[in-house]
Parts: structure tokens; C-alpha cells; sequence
């Protein structure tokens, strides 16, 4: 009895082992989707300054055309002055000069702050698109090492699963089906370990009869609570560390 509880214990061993790859194995997709996202934002952050940028230079450009318009129309003014026939008429262009003067010049502000703008937009444009490069660059190469490692986790875990295989086949089948259901029904743990009198899946003390018969390793003991298969941590099956 005593050695069919070894390979139990073996056995849990390895299952343990398996599903603790299993939860590693599901991580790295979830890896490989967090990095790409965080790629992602940072490539819609530089695509909206692309955009702002470029909305400013279009701004730019239609003040200046109007600048130049406005120029254009004060030197008409002016020519026009030494036409003009009647004094009304005359105070009449000057103050149309004077506003439009007054104007160009506020237009003037308006475009030199506008530059100002474009160039530090400009600037943070830059640095966003040499940083996304280099970002780009650091994604791929991690997304392609999670690949590898995903590869060869794929074939360690296959080697745990056919060694797994191989275990099983030494259990003689009713006590395997016990294991496998107990396994199945219980979260992945069938074969619990006892310490000081406490099975360590579900806390529970048992009874010091139990607890002496548990010792003598004679036959398979259930836990009362949890119903799954108990050994004694300080006995013979105590699993090799791993
Ligand atoms: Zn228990």
C-alpha cells in the first residue's frame, strides 16, 4: 500500500507541476496582448499630434494667404489717396487704412503664435515618432521572445504530460479512476499531505485515531471533510523536492 500511495503522491506531484504550467502557458497571450495594446495607445497618441500638427500648418497657411490679401488691399488704399476728390473722402480711406493696418498687425500675432505652437508641437511630434520607433523595435523583439518561450514551454509540458502517462500506467486502474475523479471534483488536488494532524487541502484536524492509522500507511485513509486521499507528510511518501 505504501507504494501504490508513493505513486500517488508522484503523480500529484507531476499534475500539480502541469497545471501550474498550464496557468504560465495561459499568461503569455495575455503578455503579448498587454504589450501590443500599450504599442497600440502610444501609436494613437503620436497619430493625434501628427493630426494637430498638421491642423496648425493649415491654419498657418490660410492666415498667411489672408495677411497677404490684406496687405495687398492697404497698398490699394494708399494708391487710392492721391485720387480721392473731397476731404470726407479722404478721412474716410485713412481710416479704412488705419484699420486694416491695425488689423494685419493683430494677424501677425495671431501667425507668430501659431509658429510657436507648430514648433514645439513639432518638437513633441519628433520625439514621440523616434520614440515610437524605438518602442516598436522593443515590442517585437518581446512579443517574439514570449513566442519562443511559449514554444518551448509547449514541449516541456508535453515531456511533464507523457511522464504524467507513463506514472498513471503503474496505478492499478480503480485506485487511478479514484485519483482522476477526486482530481477532477476536487480543484486539481486529490492526494493531500498531513501535517501535525491537519490535512492541508481543507484545514481540517483528524481525529487522533485517524491520525495513528494515517501513520501506519497500511491502507488508503480519506479525509472526512474533503474526501481526498491522505498521506502522512513525515512518512515514506513524502514526495522528493522538486
Ligand atoms: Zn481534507
Amino acid at each position: 500500500m505504501v507504494e501504490q500511495l508513493q505513486k500517488l503522491v508522484a503523480l500529484q506531484t507531476v499534475d500539480l507541476k502541469i497545471q501550474e504550467m498550464e496557468r504560465t502557458k495561459d499568461e503569455i497571450p495575455q503578455r503579448i496582448v498587454a504589450l501590443e495594446e500599450d504599442f497600440k495607445k502610444e501609436e494613437e497618441r503620436v497619430q493625434s499630434l501628427r493630426l494637430e500638427v498638421e491642423k496648425l500648418q493649415k491654419e498657418r497657411r490660410v492666415k498667411e494667404r489672408e495677411l497677404e490679401e490684406e496687405i495687398d488691399r492697404v497698398k490699394k488704399a494708399e494708391a487710392r489717396i492721391f485720387e480721392v476728390k473731397t476731404n470726407k473722402e479722404y478721412q474716410a480711406v485713412l481710416k479704412e487704412i488705419e484699420n486694416a493696418k491695425k488689423l494685419n498687425r493683430e494677424r501677425e500675432e495671431e501667425i507668430l503664435g501659431i509658429l510657436e505652437r507648430l514648433e514645439e508641437m513639432q518638437q513633441n511630434l519628433g520625439q514621440g515618432e523616434k520614440g515610437l520607433e524605438a518602442q516598436r523595435k522593443e515590442c517585437q523583439r518581446q512579443v517574439n521572445e514570449l513566442r519562443q518561450k511559449a514554444d518551448s514551454f509547449a514541449e516541456e509540458m508535453a515531456s511533464e504530460v507523457q511522464h504524467r502517462e507513463a506514472q498513471k500506467k503503474e496505478i492499478p486502474p480503480d485506485l487511478l479512476n479514484k485519483y482522476l475523479m477526486l482530481l477532477e471534483k476536487r480543484q486539481g488536488i486529490a492526494v493531500a499531505r498531513v501535517r501535525n494532524g491537519v490535512c492541508q487541502a481543507c484545514n481540517m484536524n483528524l481525529r487522533p485515531q485517524l491520525y495513528i492509522e494515517l501513520q501506519k500507511q497500511d491502507r488508503l485513509i480519506f479525509c472526512p471533510n474533503c474526501n481526498r486521499i491522505l498521506f502522512w507528510e513525515n512518512g515514506s511518501t513524502k514526495p522528493k523536492e522538486t
